[in-house]
């Protein structure tokens, strides 16, 4: 009821992307590249997962061109630069991400230039199969920008693949996509089937997340989890991000903290930060979490599956926290309360010890 009375125009805009979910899907890849209408796919992973790739490759027969296992984190121009001349070289006419955001992120930097479509087969749960959004680095700075031709046309979700990811991985990944689930419910263009899907992926997520950190082979739990994570990444594509993602990409491009740590320690503290400006939408996370309050239930899921929640945990140094706070205010932008220096120094600072959010 509450949600109706505050309900206002909104415009819901939603590209379509052909998703296959399940367990052993992955035997729909030839089928699923033909019908996108491509001969020649260049199959993408880190160098960790070329053997996943090789296997794809494997699978596509005749339509593979080839695999490129030299995706790196957060794609620096040198290395989109060059998979394409190889994508080009190979005349490749689609590519076939295997891996998480870093592989994404690589197809989506061909993608960006070529405008050949991207079959995705996401391995972790950072979501970027499902979003627009593109990042390369280049000179030590990441530019992101929006672009429909860089969504992935077809999304073979394969719970099989996930199994091989570690606890310590699986358990942060997770944490990173209840960052887009917690921040799209207050986003500034939130809309309300957007924020089902985000209640629906927060309780999906805190359900399984516990059970895949102990039970790496449960079949059910790691469904539940790519499940929450299919809803995070739509969920990110659909609607802006505010304070959360805005600190995450300061942090992690100034500091070079690891990604989805960063995400996993700062969400509690933001949510902390936001609570009383967005109490509505943050009580509906809470409940979907089972907890008191939606910061204190964050925080406990990730003691819970062993994630890291203090900031000096994970590389940042003290004397960062200022130049942190200057660089995450400068330029205004949307968040339920107000940006200001003092407010994000302290949220940084009560991240940096990891104490439990009042
Ligand atoms: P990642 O892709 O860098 O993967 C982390 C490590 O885990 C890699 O070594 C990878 O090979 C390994 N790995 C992945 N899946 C595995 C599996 N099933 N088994 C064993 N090992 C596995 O990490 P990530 O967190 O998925 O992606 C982070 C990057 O994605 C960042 O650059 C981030 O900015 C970007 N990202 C972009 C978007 C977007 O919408 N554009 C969204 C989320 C993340």
């Amino acid at each position: 009821m509450a949600t109706i009375e505050r309900m206002q125009g909104f415009v819901y805009d939603q590209p379509a992307t052909r998703v296959i979910f399940g367990v052993g899907t992955l035997e729909r890849l030839a089928e699923e590249v033909k019908r996108l209408g491509a001969k020649r796919a260049l199959v993408l992973a880190t160098p960790e997962q070329r053997k996943d790739a090789e296997d794809a490759s494997r699978r596509l027969g005749e339509m593979s061109a080839g695999v490129y296992a030299e995706a790196v984190m957060h794609v620096p121009i040198e290395t989109a630069r060059k998979a394409r001349e190889e994508a080009a070289r190979l005349g490749a006419d689609c590519y076939v991400a295997v891996g998480g955001g870093s592989t994404v992120g690589l197809g989506k930097a061909i993608a960006l230039e070529s405008g050949l479509p991207i079959l995705a087969v996401p391995t972790t749960y950072a979501g970027s199969e499902m979003t627009p959004i593109y990042g390369i680095t280049e000179a030590g700075v990441k530019k992101t920008g929006k672009d429909r031709k860089v969504l992935p046309k077809t999304v073979i979700y394969d719970v099989n693949l996930t199994l091989s990811l570690p606890a310590k991985i699986a358990g942060p990944s997770g944490m990173n996509a209840m960052a887009h689930l917690v921040e799209g419910l207050y986003a500034q263009d939130a809309n309300p089937i957007i924020s089902l899907l985000a209640v629906e992926g927060i309780r999906t997520l805190a359900v399984s997340l516990p059970v895949v950190v102990k039970e790496p082979q449960n079949l059910v739990a790691r469904s539940g989890a790519l499940y929450g994570a299919w809803l995070g990444g739509t969920v990110l594509g659909a609607v802006g991000m505010a304070l959360h993602h805005k600190l995450c990409h300061t942090l992690g491009g100034s500091f070079n903290l690891p990604h989805a740590e960063v995400h996993t320690v700062i969400l509690p503290y933001a949510t902390a930060y936001n609570q009383q400006a967005a109490a509505q939408e943050l009580n509906r996370a809470a409940e979907a979490l089972g907890a008191k309050s939606a910061a204190q239930g964050i925080y406990d899921l990730s003691v819970k599956i062993g994630a890291p929640v203090a900031l000096q945990d994970i590389g940042m140094p003290f004397d960062g926290l200022d130049r942190a706070a200057e660089i995450a205010t400068q330029n205004p932008y949307y968040n339920p309360r107000p940006v200001d220096y003092t407010g994000v120094r302290q949220l940084l600072e009560d991240a940096y010890y990891g104490k439990r959010p009042a």
